[in-house]
């Protein structure tokens, strides 16, 4: 049950995760959080690291896509457009058809998808859940959604039980 809120990778923020590692290890699309993960909550201004980093994804031949719960549309909008991506707002995510939109939008599949986010029960949970690499990143700051708050309790729990009481590796031998 665990391994479904281990992300592949750990960030302390988004423009710190290495574009080169993404390349390396085949990623082609990226689906992007946006509250606290690209720009601090219901806040439209992207921060001039931020924007560095998507152009360095860009001349690397990486698509990148908003996937966001947001439900106000035209909040979405404005932070996907002045980066020049697409964007799915009122996302569902941790529902896998939330993630499947944002791979048509990128046209990359289950293989070469990567998941960014700053929440394991949304992101990390949803990206898991379709076998997709993903990547949390430290949330921007403190300010949240109500209902994010509440999550972020429980996240505090689930980190603390996979520390404490995850079960070893269950050993597969391989049969040649
Ligand atoms: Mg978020």
């Amino acid at each position: 049950m665990f391994d479904y809120f281990r992300p592949t990778l750990q960030a302390p923020s988004l423009d710190r995760i290495v574009v080169e590692q993404l390349v390396r290890d085949g990623i082609k699309g990226l689906i992007i959080d946006l509250d606290n993960t690209m720009t601090p909550w219901n806040d439209l201004e992207v921060g001039p690291k931020v924007r560095e980093w998507f152009i360095k994804v860009k001349a690397a031949g990486i698509a990148a896509c908003v996937v966001s719960n947001n439900k106000k549309r035209q909040r979405v909008a404005v932070v996907a457009e002045r980066l020049g991506i697409p964007f799915v707002f009122g996302a569902t995510k941790p529902r896998r058809r939330a993630f499947r939109a944002g791979m048509e939008l990128l046209g990359t599949g289950q293989e070469d998808t990567a998941v960014i986010g700053d929440q394991l029960f949304t992101d990390i949970l949803g990206g898991n859940r379709l076998g997709l690499y993903t990547i949390l990143v430290t949330p921007i700051n403190d300010r949240e959604f109500i209902g994010t708050r509440i999550m972020r309790r429980m996240e505090k729990v689930l980190v603390w039980l996979m520390k404490h009481c995850a079960p070893a590796k269950p050993f597969s031998p391989k049969i040649h």
